[in-house]
């Protein structure tokens, strides 16, 4: 009897609140959330927006602030160029940014989804806004939905798609800006689009996805498809903050009219707000559940609620599942310290790789399959290899000089030139060679320190290898 009680009371978890039981989607029909927390989350998804939307306009010293082009392998995060070959500072990043959402979400559990997830915020704050807009609140759009095809519904579904579209070009253009620039997106319209196939293409898959996800995936892209949602179940534990009901005090639920029985009965009065606002359609008294995006409609829905009937605000609240049982406010445990201090050393080794990253990367090597050779009959020479990255937006100069040479007893010849320069982005390549007298020699095997001067300041001393004949 317990069992089927308690498989009764846990049968959310087998179903999915937007399905039925042929598997049909059952279309959610939101009620238009109002309050405290949907002004705040309104405030930081437009100021989020409008960051997002300026992104690709924004530039430093004429190249953009931010650049993902993954297709030319070009990346540039706050107007400083980086190329693949900064794979250490690459790979330091990928690391923090896994550790922060892994960290972040055992702490703050789905803060990110509710606030700054670009999906939320296009949804809630976008889309669903133009829908309430044309359609109405939640029981005309279900009205409207139900009613067949006339001039009202053809007329309202026409705008309302219109805009979408339009909504889902603007954000693909500024989607596909930060990949390839603005000046080239830009030339899409100047040049016409038949100059342009590739971005063009690309501009209407970006429009055709987002206007697909918008106008129909919806919440779906958080329940089904999102991998961080997936890995919700692994990362939150009852230490995790997250928007929960207090059962402690809301249960037994029941209506508050039901006057003799009222002593006996929680804070919840069962008016179903909580549930009609939720935009995955969960029943979030249930508990937590992977559904949820910590959106805060429920809370705002409740904490009217609690006014009217004059019951403290908060049933519904960001708390942990531990802090709600034991009745404790929640205060920054051991653990979450802990893992702030991993996150904070992480980051501070970001920052050292990227605050001594030089602009220029050099190497010098032994030019493979040589060895020494004679140059006249007292000295000897190496022949070396060189390769030299330029980092930034600027050609460099790059001289080679060898150092503690104060007598010139030691020649430094580049093969075909006097310096080098790299341009922009790219390699440069030569050949060096080191010719020292034979009387300068002691050893078979030493090395030679050479200097690497970008635009006259040196940047690094590379102790090249020098092969010689074994002195008797
Ligand atoms: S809004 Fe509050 S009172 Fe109403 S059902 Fe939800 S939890 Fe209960
Ligand atoms: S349960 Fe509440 S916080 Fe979670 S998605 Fe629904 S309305 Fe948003």
């Amino acid at each position: 009897m317990e069992a089927a009680k308690a498989k009764d009371e846990e049968h959310y978890r087998d179903e999915l609140s937007n399905v039925d039981k042929k598997g049909k989607r059952l279309w959610i029909f939101p009620k238009k959330p109002k309050g405290g927390y949907y002004k705040a989350r309104s405030i930081v998804a437009w100021a989020l927006m409008a960051l997002m939307f300026a992104g690709p306009f924004l530039k430093w010293h004429g190249h953009p602030l931010l650049l993902f082009n993954v297709l030319e392998r070009k990346f540039i995060l706050f107007g400083f160029p980086f190329w693949p070959q900064d794979f250490k500072i690459f790979a330091v990043a990928t690391l923090v940014g896994i550790v922060f959402i892994v960290l972040f979400t055992v702490v703050w559990g789905r803060v990110f989804c509710g606030w700054v997830c670009p999906q939320t915020i296009f949804m809630e704050m976008l889309f669903r806004k133009i829908e309430y807009w044309i359609d109405g609140d939640w029981k005309q759009q279900q009205k409207l939905q139900a009613m067949p095809w006339n001039g009202e519904k053809i007329r309202k579904r026409t705008l309302k798609h219109t805009l979408f579209f339009i909504l889902s070009f603007v954000i693909s253009n500024t989607f596909l800006a930060y990949i390839i620039g603005i000046d080239e997106l830009s030339l899409l319209v100047t040049d016409g689009p038949l100059n342009h196939l590739g971005s063009f293409f690309a501009l209407i898959m970006f429009t055709g996805v987002f206007y697909f996800v918008f106008a129909w995936f919806r919440e779906l892209v958080c329940i089904i498809v999102c991998p961080y949602g997936r890995l919700q179940g692994v990362m939150l534990d009852k230490k995790s903050v997250v928007v929960t009901y207090d059962h402690v005090r809301g249960e037994p639920r029941g209506k508050i009219n039901k006057k003799e029985a009222q002593e006996n009965l929680g804070d919840c009065i069962d008016c179903n707000l909580c549930v009609n606002v939720c935009p995955t359609g969960i029943d979030i008294r249930n508990g937590v559940q992977l559904e949820c995006i910590n959106c805060t409609a429920c809370i705002d829905a409740c904490d009217e609620v609690m006014v009217k009937i004059d019951r403290p605000k908060s049933l519904i609240r960001y708390d942990t599942v531990e802090g709600v049982e034991k009745g404790e406010k929640w205060k920054l445990s051991g653990r979450s310290i802990a893992y702030s201090s991993v996150l904070v050393l992480l980051i501070a080794v970001l920052t050292f790789f990227i605050v001594t990253r030089d602009d220029v990367e050099s190497i010098i090597v032994r030019t493979y399959g040589t060895t020494y050779e004679y140059q006249g009959k007292d000295k000897i020479s190496n022949l070396y290899n060189v390769e030299f990255l330029n980092k930034t937006f600027k050609n460099k100069e790059i001289t080679l000089k060898l150092e503690n040479n104060d007598h010139d007893e030691i020649e430094l010849v580049i093969i075909g030139g006097q310096q080098f320069v790299a341009p922009p982005g790219e390699q440069s390549k030569g050949t060096i060679m080191i010719i020292i007298p034979l009387d300068e020699i002691e050893s078979n095997r030493f090395t030679v320190p050479i200097g690497v001067y970008v635009d006259g300041d040196k940047i690094e001393t590379f102790e090249a290898g020098f092969v010689a004949p074994v002195i008797d």
